[in-house]
C-alpha cells in the first residue's frame, strides 16, 4: 500500500503528496479562516473566509514546492538524477538518485532552496507594501504569505543537518576538511543541538502557547531522529562502499530437490549447518527451504515428503543479481523484511547473502576504520 499519491510531472520530475499533507493544508485553511482573517476582517462572513483559506493553503503548497523544483533542477542540471519530489507533513523532501559528489554542488544544491523561498517572501511582501492603499484585503493575505514563505527560508537554514541550512554547513566543513564522513558527522551533530534547541524552545513556548509549543517540539524531536538516522545511514554507505552482492555471497550448503524434509532436518538442520538452504538443481536455484517451511508441515510427512515440495519457490523470492551493491541489498532485506537473499545470474545460483554476515563485516569494516585513531 502506497502512502503516497502521485499528482503529476513537472519539468519531467514527478510529483508526490504523503497523506500527512493533508493535515497541514487542512491546518493551514482552518489557521487562515478562523484566526489570521477573523483577526483583520471580522466583517467578512464565515464562508468568505474559509475559501480565501483554501486559496492561501494552494499558494503556500505552490510555494513548497516551488522550494523543492528549485533543489532539483539544480541537482539535475548537476547532472544528478531526480527520482521525484514529494510534499509531506514537515515540508518536503527531493529524491536524488545519488549524493552530490563535490562540496561545491552540494553547497549549490542546499542553498538555492531558502533562496526561493526568500525570493518568493520577498515578492509576496513587496505584493503586501504596494496594495495596502488600493486593496487591503488582499494585501494583508500578501503580508501573510510573505511571514510564512520568510519563516520557510529561515527555518531551513537552521545549520542542523538534514536541513537546508545544515547542509550548507556540511559542504563548508567538507571543503575544508576534504572528508565527507567526518563533515556529516560534525554536521549531524549540530542537528541534534539545533533540534534539543527547539524541543526546549518549544517546552517554553508550551507555557504561553500549547499548540505552538508542542508543534515546536515535534519538529524538533523530527529533526533529532532525521539528524541520527542520516548519519547511521551515511557511516553505512561508506562502509560498505565498493562491495557488491557477488563479494558477499556465501556458497551455503546447497540440497537436492528430491531430499526428504526428514533427512534435512536431521542431517543438516539438528547439525548446525543454519537454517536456510538453497535448493538447486544442475546450478538453477529453484527455491529455499527455511525451517519456517519445515514447520508448516505435520511431522508425520516429513519422510514422505521432498523439500521441493514444501520449499519457497524462486518465483516468490526476493533476489539481487551479483553486481548489485552492498547497500541496496541490505536495503532490500530491510524492505522485504527478509533475513537472507539468494544472488543469482538469471536462475543461476551464485550464493546467498545473509544479514548476519553483512553485520558481522560492517563491525569488522568500523572496527578497522577506526583503529588509526581517526574517530
Ligand atoms: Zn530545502
Amino acid at each position: 500500500m502506497s502512502t503516497t499519491f502521485k499528482i503529476g510531472k513537472i519539468f519531467g520530475i514527478e510529483i508526490g503528496v504523503h497523506w500527512s499533507w493533508v493535515f497541514i493544508f487542512a491546518l493551514i485553511t482552518w489557521s487562515v479562516a478562523e484566526s489570521v482573517l477573523t483577526e483583520f476582517f471580522p466583517e467578512w462572513s464565515s464562508s468568505q473566509r474559509w475559501v480565501v483559506g483554501v486559496v492561501v493553503a494552494i499558494i503556500f503548497f505552490a510555494s513548497i514546492l516551488l522550494h523543492e523544483l528549485s533543489h532539483s533542477l539544480v541537482a539535475k542540471a548537476k547532472g544528478i538524477p531526480v527520482n521525484g519530489i514529494t510534499l509531506f507533513v514537515f515540508g518536503g523532501v527531493s529524491n536524488l538518485g545519488r549524493e552530490a559528489q563535490t562540496a561545491g554542488e552540494e553547497f549549490q544544491i542546499a542553498i538555492v532552496g531558502p533562496l526561493t523561498s526568500l525570493a518568493i517572501g520577498v515578492a509576496f511582501a513587496i505584493a503586501w507594501a504596494t496594495l495596502r492603499g488600493a486593496a487591503p484585503e488582499v494585501s494583508a493575505i500578501a503580508g501573510y504569505l510573505a511571514l510564512i514563505n520568510g519563516a520557510i527560508a529561515a527555518f531551513n537554514m537552521l545549520p542542523g543537518f538534514p536541513l537546508d541550512g545544515g547542509r550548507v554547513f556540511r559542504s563548508i566543513v567538507w571543503a575544508r576538511n576534504r572528508n565527507l564522513l567526518r563533515a556529516t558527522r560534525i554536521a549531524s551533530r549540530t542537528g541534534e543541538y539545533v533540534a534539543y534547541g527547539l524541543m526546549a524552545a518549544g517546552a517554553v513556548q508550551f507555557f504561553f502557547n500549547a499548540v505552538g509549543g508542542v508543534w515546536l517540539f515535534i519538529i524538533g524531536l523530527f529533526l533529532r531522529n532525521a539528524a541520527t538516522s542520516s548519519y547511521e545511514q551515511m557511516v553505512l554507505q561508506a562502509t560498505l562502499s565498493g562491495l557488491s552482492a557477488r563479494a558477499l555471497a556465501r556458497p551455503g550448503v546447497a540440497v537436492a530437490p528430491d531430499m526428504p524434509v526428514e533427512q534435512l532436518v536431521s542431517d543438516l538442520m539438528l547439525r548446525g549447518q543454519g537454517r536456510c538452504f538453497p535448493v538447486i538443481s544442475g546450478q538453477q536455484l529453484l527455491g529455499l527451504i527455511t525451517l519456517t517451511d519445515v514447520q508448516r508441515l505435520e511431522r508425520e510427512q516429513w519422510p514422505q515428503t521432498s523439500v521441493f515440495q514444501v520449499m519457497t519457490p524462486f518465483e516468490k523470492l526476493h533476489t539481487v543479481a551479483p553486481e548489485d551493491e552492498a547497500m541496496q541489498v541490505l536495503q532490500l532485506m530491510s524492505e522485504k523484511d527478509v533475513n537472507q537473499v539468494p544472488v543469482v545470474d538469471g536462475r543461476l545460483f551464485i550464493g546467498i547473502v545473509s544479514r548476519g554476515d553483512v553485520m558481522r563485516l560492517i563491525q569488522v569494516r568500523r572496527a578497522v576504520a577506526t583503529s588509526d585513531g581517526q574517530d
